[in-house]
């Protein structure tokens, strides 16, 4: 398995009393561990998986690359048997690498290389997205033979991030002049595709992207297409607490009334969903400053503590700038029955906007304690940087007992990659942690009997 620079090469099995939680204490309570660091549980993502597949019967998943282009979470989802969304030739071949067959791959950027496009025609990816007449005439001068689909645009009203701005042509106008060119040149158009909104908090607007699909189902047959395909694009919840079930029965009943037709190929895109809540972020606090400041409702003269953390915007923290996200950070450590401060949280670098929190309640912290941050799954790792020399966190992969039997054999992983029979020296060994020798693990140790 070739694996991320920033991620641990193997899966460390838990027994099933250890949880994400637990295995993040054990590792800070080694005294050592300075750096900030990611669980990734696989078990959440196979629990995703199950989730989706009972909530939309009819839709395949592919998976939106972007998201969090982990090989640990590719090859996850590749044995799951997810298809893929992918943006780019180096996420095409990121995903063959793995063994995934061209045909469960949908290029759905809509403004594509010319390059790419050759590329995908050379590997055989033959499914993509456009939204303008430039594409069409790329498309018939390198890779004509390309089954094309459409992407229209219809915004929710609430997105933690808008596309419609970027992609996605007019349904009404636009896009019977684009089928029209299609045509003309001699072009092979599929089906229509759309991207309400990443973190859609408008979960009708499916139902009209739904309806809007339809109408150019049927006009493009009055062209002489046969559209077989329906991309209901991204924009399905993935953090703790959220649920896909209010989407499934909006989309679920529109297939119904819109597309009864079983043969037509219902896919969708989703990328934050399938990781946001797999992966957990663990900062330490490195640095304190108390300022003087009034209790907001007494006066009385207080102190605001700025907590300054291994970890900020130019890293993980990116998610903030680009996706919009709002992050809780709780400590690790319980601090019973301890007032709580107004408390600001900030990033290692020296940039003023390197600001993760600006304003919570927390007890007061000391050096050396961590703060937690859940839901740190999707756009957070593919797009952090170093700046400053602070390094992008490591990650490290654990999954339980019971994922591990199911994964094991699908898995292209060989057993090596499974941390099984694990005492607490080799799990801290193998996550790079000087061991103090009076550490012990009670918890994780297992024994699997292998076959
Ligand atoms: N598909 C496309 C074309 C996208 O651009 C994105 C995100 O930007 C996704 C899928 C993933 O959507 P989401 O973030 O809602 O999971």
């Amino acid at each position: 398995m070739k694996i991320n620079a920033v991620e641990d090469d193997r899966v460390h099995v838990l027994n099933n009393n250890c949880n994400v939680w637990s295995v993040i204490r054990e590792i800070a309570d080694t005294g050592t561990q300075e750096d900030a660091f990611y669980v990734c549980d696989i078990g959440d993502i196979v629990n995703k998986h199950k989730i989706w597949k009972s909530a939309f019967p009819r839709v395949e998943p592919h998976y939106a690359v972007k998201c969090n282009d982990s090989l640990t979470v590719l090859e996850v989802l590749a044995a799951l048997g997810t298809g893929f969304d992918c943006a780019s030739k180096a996420e095409i071949n990121k995903v063959l690498d793995l063994g995934v067959n061209s045909n469960r791959i949908i290029f759905a950027n809509p403004a594509k290389p010319i390059s790419h496009i050759r590329h995908a025609a050379d590997v055989g990816v033959n499914t993509m997205t456009f939204d303008n007449e430039i594409e069409l005439h790329k498309v018939k001068s390198v890779f004509p033979d390309a089954k094309m689909v459409i992407r229209i645009r219809c915004d929710a009203k609430v997105a933690q991030c808008q596309l419609g701005m970027k992609f996605g042509c007019d349904p009404d106008n636009e896009a019977p002049q684009l089928l029209r060119l299609a045509q003309q040149l001699g072009i092979d158009v599929v089906g229509v595709s759309f991207h309400v909104g990443s973190g859609c908090g408008e979960p009708g607007v499916f139902r009209r992207a739904i309806a809007q699909s339809r109408k150019l189902f049927d006009y493009a047959a009055t062209l002489g297409y046969h559209f077989n395909l329906l991309d209901l694009g991204g924009g399905y919840p993935g953090g703790q607490g959220t649920s896909i079930i209010e989407i499934a029965e909006i989309i679920n009943a529109a297939l119904e009334d819109y597309f009864p037709d079983p043969s037509v190929h219902i896919i969708a895109e989703p990328g934050r969903f399938y990781v946001a809540s797999a992966y957990t972020l663990a900062c330490n606090i490195h640095s304190i400053r108390g300022v003087a400041t009034k209790d907001l409702v007494t006066e009385a003269p207080s102190t605001h503590y700025m907590y300054y953390i291994n970890d900020g915007v130019y890293g993980s923290f990116n998610c903030i700038l680009y996706d919009h996200q709002q992050v809780v950070g709780q400590p690790l450590k319980d601090y019973p029955h301890s007032k709580l401060h107004s408390s600001s949280i900030w990033g290692p670098t020296c940039d003023g906007l390197d600001q993760v929190v600006a304003e919570t309640l927390l007890p007061e912290l000391h050096v050396g304690d961590w703060l937690i941050f859940e839901d740190m799954g999707a756009y957070t790792l593919p797009v952090a940087s170093p700046f400053n020399g602070f390094p992008i966190p490591k990650v490290h992969v654990v999954a339980n007992e019971n994922v591990w039997i199911l994964l094991k054999d699908i898995l292209p992983l060989t057993e090596n990659h499974f941390v099984i029979g694990t005492t607490a020296a080799s799990l801290a060994k193998t996550m790079n942690i000087d061991r103090d020798a009076e550490w012990i693990l009670p918890s994780l140790p297992i024994t699997i009997s292998l076959p």
